[in-house]
């Protein structure tokens, strides 16, 4: 009976669960076998280099213990600090606004536009304009690649060029990802990407600060690493931080670099996959690529017709153990954020209402997307 019982659970299929190669083990291995198992070390500097040569553009790499960490000292860099007002997207996950607050900033929300489902370039411009006539000209732009589509950036860093405002670019979705072929986190004053466990690659835990301009990489660095000041004793002139990435944990992104265009083929072909299956039913429409944009696909989102049938099929497929989700529930509608200015138009609110991420792993295999299919197809006809 036990037997039969087993047979029927289904195994789980994942969000976007880590996915690794064949060499992650010998770069941790050498970690092992040459002690360098401190924040530091030839780990640490040849994932940097790889990042550095993947990105191209000439731009400085960071490596960090987390995407949150980059943001925070990224916003530190760009001079934000108590009092100062940052304009923020408000479709997001919470971690592209949290260090706002660290800092004793206030973040703005400005919300997003239907084609890419980022920051709205008019919304951007208003809330600008409406800030300044205040006296209270934002200190810089947290603007984001979502789910690895890249945001309108011409539009978007003309704004920012316009009034002067500094960009960070959150591209922790969107290692990989284009706009008009240029790798999306070389567009900003300093950009940041996450290696978290659910992203594209992953270092178990981990981040990346990004930038043209190298004194933030050292500055980055500095600051992540205490703030010693150049003395044989330890003094501190400034507060610093315990934000380096570890010697270890930088093996497996080495390793995970000389994988990760597989890793972005394989998410583009399950997003390409689903669309192919399920495009011809009604109820559902897909996010596509404007022309000048490649989106790594990082997670395949589709939109329901309404916030019922979104329900249904988020139901049926946790019935049947397959994890989805619903799109980021928008900061503005956060209770820690609720009381913070915002400049919206409905456009993320009905996004979270209708939207719903399909499992998205570069390890899912061809009978784990047909899973997922039949059991949209079920639901919905
Ligand atoms: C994952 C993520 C972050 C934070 O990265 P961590 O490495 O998890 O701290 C920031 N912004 C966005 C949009 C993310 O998806």
């Amino acid at each position: 009976m036990d037997i039969n019982l087993k047979t029927k659970i289904q195994s789980k299929i994942w969000l976007s669960s880590p996915h690794m190669g064949e060499m992650e083990q010998s770069f941790v291995k050498e970690a092992f076998d040459t002690n360098w198992i401190a924040p530091l070390g030839p780990n640490v500097s040849g994932f940097e280099s790889d990042l550095e040569d993947y990105l191209d553009e000439g731009v400085h790499v960071a490596a960090l213990s987390s995407g949150t960490a980059a943001i925070h000292l990224g916003l530190k860099l760009l001079g934000v600090g108590r009092g100062d007002e940052v304009l923020c997207q408000s479709f997001t996950f919470s971690a592209s606004a949290n260090p706002i607050t660290y800092l004793g900033a206030l973040p703005v929300f400005v919300d997003s536009e239907k084609e890419t489902w980022n920051m709205s370039p008019d919304l951007l411009e208003a809330a600008i304009i409406d800030r300044a006539s205040k006296g209270k000209t934002p200190k810089a732009i947290v603007v984001v690649h979502l789910y690895g589509m890249p945001y309108k950036v011409d539009e978007i860093h003309a704004i920012s060029k316009k009034y002067n405002i500094p960009i960070l670019e959150d591209s922790a979705e969107a290692l990989g990802s284009t706009y008009e072929g240029r790798k999306c986190g070389t567009f900003g004053d300093i950009a940041v990407l996450s290696f978290n466990g659910n992203k594209i690659i992953t270092t178990s835990g981990g981040g990346a600060l990004v930038s043209p301009n190298k004194f933030h990489k050292e500055n980055a660095i500095f600051l992540a690493t205490q703030a010693r000041d150049d003395a044989p004793h330890y003094q501190h002139s400034k507060i610093g931080h315990n934000y380096r990435m570890s010697n270890v944990l930088a093996g497996i992104g080495r390793g995970q670099m000389k994988v990760l265009d597989k890793r972005v083929d394989a998410r583009r072909r399950n997003y390409d996959y689903y669309q192919q299956q399920l495009h011809e039913l009604q109820n559902i429409t897909f996010l596509l690529e404007p022309k000048e944009m490649v989106s790594n696909r990082w997670l395949s989102c589709i939109l329901f017709e309404s916030y019922e049938l979104r329900e249904k099929v988020r139901i049926a497929l946790l019935e049947e153990n397959i994890e989805s989700r619903p799109l980021w529930k928008p900061m503005h509608l956060q209770p820690i954020f609720e009381n913070e200015l915002s400049f919206t138009d409905g456009t993320s609110e009905d996004l979270f209402q209708r939207g719903l991420c399909l499992p998205s792993g570069s390890n899912l295999s061809l009978n784990d997307l047909e899973r997922v299919i039949h059991i949209i197809k079920f639901t919905l006809e």
